[in-house]
């Protein structure tokens, strides 16, 4: 098998295949960049940004950073220019992403499914009240991320973080980004396997490092042993997903080549079956074939989506059983299907007899008091620790039987539900115009506000309904799988322009898997989001059948 981690030029090719337009594969010989962005990572390694953030720019301030590394490399590091005050959705669409720069940064952590002990916690909360104006959102790819940070303050919240056993490296960027991991791994009564190993193995051999520092764009990996599928498996470009084979035993599913964003597409199963000693190989083996024969010429079709569904499954497998791993696979047969609510909210049963409690932020937001507040109660009780979820909540690891009405009691006094209406469970919120420079409308708080008022509209709903708000196309909080998904855009009202939502109706993961319905004349401008979702749940809500479900 090729030494993967260090390869510095494409493998040898058993079959080379013809495009029919040049893409910018690199196994095809097209290694001239052919856009700004793949100059820009021929030009330096975007990992060597670091160290001159360290060293140059933390020192000599803002103005001092070259603008090669401001919008582009600095991404690889977790750090995104966050948008200056003052621009609404209607001057986005007319100004340069460049022209929106503020002078603050955003900052992703990732967390990579790993277990938060009290004093990653606090690290992580006192970051957002020491450095970031007491911000700190859990996002829907398990990172804590950040606003208002000053790049002079990086260096000092990078020991922090590194203190802690956590860093933001590869947060963002064309690398591979943080993984979802099971909430519950190790611990759920129903786990088939505990995938926690193999994602720090692929962690400490690959991120950070050069040979995948430069892919053709963003990466996104999940992995769960959880028979809920509580990593949403179906959306990311490889996913790992427990099942067991009737011969060989747990191992896991390997899913190829989703993504949502303008071209949506629901990951394939490749039907082989992976060991847990072979998960970090078998990555390495498909973030490879993406680096190689990746699409880099346009942007927009860099996604490795793209790359599968032109081969076909079949290819896709070939390739990667000759070229990189050089052996065939287990092939594995159809697992079982998803079953369970995968956000974990509530409380739960371990199989130690000790038990786990998921709660509730309204749409991912928290602040850094807030986690200070909780790494206190994590360290007074006794708590293993907690889990960030791909549905931006919170999962608390290991509550001894007799503390969790206590427990419960101190996390509702915090702002974190343990016992959440089926609105605030069950919405989402991307970044959107408070932050982020591609946004056209604001999300956070018109998610806030939402949740607010259906839980006065519809305080006893007995069905989860999912509701995701996005700020523009890219669907951050992936708006195609939502059963009410709202994409961000302008909207006429009264002959004006006004921020509002694109609906898409009826989408789902898990069994059943699809995206929701766009629906030309379902438009709502954002003040009418209240009375519009009420009128659709009413009308389910009228019309169902018995255990009839919104999608
Ligand atoms: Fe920004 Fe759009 Fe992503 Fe929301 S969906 S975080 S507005 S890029």
């Amino acid at each position: 098998m090729p030494d993967l981690r260090f390869s510095s030029s494409p493998p040898q090719h058993t079959e080379i295949p013809r495009a029919k337009r040049a893409e910018g594969q690199w196994s095809l010989g097209y290694t001239e960049p052919l856009n700004k962005n793949e100059q820009s990572k021929k030009d330096d390694d975007p990992l060597n940004v670091r160290d001159r953030i360290l060293y140059t720019y933390s020192k000599r301030g803002f103005a001092s950073i070259d603008p090669a590394d401001l919008r582009g490399r600095f991404r690889w590091m977790g750090l995104y220019t966050q948008r200056a005050p003052g621009f609404d959705g209607g001057k986005t669409a007319m100004l340069e992403e460049e022209e929106l720069d503020d002078e603050y940064f955003m900052l992703r952590v990732r967390s990579d499914g790993r277990l938060l002990d009290h004093r990653a916690v606090r690290a992580l909360g006192q970051i957002g009240v020491d450095f970031a104006r007491d911000t700190a959102d859990v996002t829907d790819r398990e990172n804590i991320q950040y606003h208002w940070i000053r790049i002079e303050d990086v260096p000092d919240i990078w020991q922090r973080l590194d203190d802690a056993g956590l860093s933001s490296l590869e947060a963002c960027g064309d690398s591979p980004r943080p993984f979802l991991g099971s909430p519950v791994a190790g611990v759920a009564k129903d786990e088939i396997i505990d995938g926690t190993r193999a994602l720090e193995e692929i962690f400490d051999r690959y991120i950070g490092d050069p040979a995948f520092s430069n892919l053709p764009r963003k990466f996104k990996t999940a992995l769960t042993g959880h028979p809920s599928h509580d990593v949403c498996p179906e959306t990311n470009d490889i996913s790992f997903v427990g099942t067991v084979h009737p011969e060989h035993g747990p191992g896991f599913d390997l899913w190829v080549g989703g993504g949502l964003s303008t071209n949506p597409m629901l990951a394939q199963r490749m039907g082989v079956w992976i060991p847990l000693d072979e998960v970090a190989d078998t990555w390495a083996g498909v973030a490879s074939i993406f680096r190689d024969y990746g699409y880099r010429r346009l942007r927009s079709r860099a996604r490795l989506k793209f790359l599968v569904a032109d081969w076909g499954i079949e290819k896709f497998r070939e390739v990667l059983e000759k070229e990189y791993l050089g052996r065939e696979l287990v092939s594995c047969p159809s697992p079982a299907s998803p079953v369970g609510h995968r956000d974990h909210i509530g409380v739960h049963e371990q199989k130690d007899g000790k038990r786990y409690i998921g709660v509730a932020p309204t749409a991912g937001r928290v602040s850094g008091t807030l986690l200070v507040q909780l790494a206190d109660l994590i360290e007074e009780f006794g708590i293993a620790g907690a889990r960030l979820t791909p549905y931006q909540k919170i999962v608390l690891i290991g509550v001894e039987t007799d503390v969790v009405d206590q427990v419960l009691d101190r996390l509702d006094a915090i702002g974190l539900s343990g016992r959440p209406s089926q609105w605030r469970r069950n919405t989402m919120a991307c970044t959107g115009i408070e932050f982020c420079k591609l946004a056209i409308v604001d999300t956070k708080e018109r998610a806030r506000a939402l949740v607010g008022e259906l839980e006065k509209r519809f305080p006893d709903l007995d069905t989860p309904i999912t509701v995701n708000v996005n700020g523009c196309p890219n669907a951050c909080a992936r708006t195609q799988v939502a059963d009410i998904g709202l994409k961000g855009q302008l909207v006429m009202a009264d002959g004006e322009q006004v921020e509002g939502f694109q609906v898409h109706l009826g989408g789902a993961t898990g069994l059943g898997a699809n995206f929701g319905r766009k629906l030309r004349a379902h438009k709502v401008t954002s003040a009418g989001l209240d009375d519009y979702i009420t009128t659709v749940v009413g009308n389910f809500l009228a019309d169902r059948e018995p255990e009839e479900r919104f999608a």
